[in-house]
């Protein structure tokens, strides 16, 4: 079940590309194993994937140290500054970070361990109150202020769109972040070059990929519904 839903949701990024002229090597499909057990991200493992994300730091870290070495891991839940010395270094990318004083923490961490740590801006296009990220106008202030700190580097965006029913609802979304990145890359700030476009769940990776995304978070489409 789980190879077949990868197979479908590998087939449907592949044909967004194509309808909006990308390359789908432009795209990484990360397969978000939340509240998912070993032998389920073992099946998924089978067919090839090895990019998978998580967004609690304990299942992360117990997660990391049972499955395979190869598996590259990917942090998008919300993160403390406390658990920072449990992700960085040992993640490809932290796609939610949603304030300076994180960015901070993550900075003066790897600078002490001797390494850069890849990081996204998560931002709330939607200005949705239950939801962390900066708002579109706080994120170039935030990536001037992130371009001096050497323990990390900036490249790109990320947003969860709201929960819709019709996908085209969260077109406008991706359209934004996506402006966000390009009107941020002009401003030439050092150190910043924002490529990455972390956008698209399950109901509307689809839309997602058609409007620039560059990393799409699916689970329910592979693992099936959480309890
Ligand atoms: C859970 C989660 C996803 C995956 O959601 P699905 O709708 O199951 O695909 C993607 N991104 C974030 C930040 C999440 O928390």
């Amino acid at each position: 079940m789980i190879a077949e839903n990868l197979k479908k949701v590998r087939e449907n990024i592949i044909r967004a590309c194509k309808r909006s002229g990308r390359d789908p090597g432009e795209v990484m499909l990360l397969a978000v194993s939340k509240k998912k057990q070993g032998p389920d991200i073992m099946e998924a493992y089978k067919t090839g994937q090895r990019v998978f994300a998580e967004n609690y730091v304990q299942e992360l870290t117990e997660k990391m140290d049972e499955l395979p070495g190869d598996i590259k891991w990917h942090m998008i839940g919300h993160l403390q500054r406390n658990k920072v010395k449990y992700v960085a270094g040992k993640v490809e990318m932290i796609h939610s970070v949603d304030s300076l004083r994180l960015a901070e923490e993550i900075s003066a961490f790897s600078l002490k361990k001797g390494f850069v740590t890849e990081i996204l801006a998560e931002v709330n296009v939607a200005a949705e109150e239950n939801k962390f990220g900066f708002s579109p106008d706080e994120v170039e202030e935030f990536a001037v202020k992130a371009s001096t700190l050497s323990g990390l580097r900036l490249t790109g965006l990320m947003t969860s769109a709201p929960v819709v029913t019709d996908p085209e609802e969260n077109r406008e979304i991706f359209k934004k972040l996506h402006n966000l990145c390009v009107d941020i890359n002009k401003k030439s700030i050092d150190n910043v070059i924002m490529k990455n476009l972390s956008m698209g769940m399950t109901g509307d990776y689809v839309v997602a990929v058609e409007e620039g995304a560059t990393h799409v978070r699916v689970g329910t489409a592979i693992f099936g519904t959480r309890s």
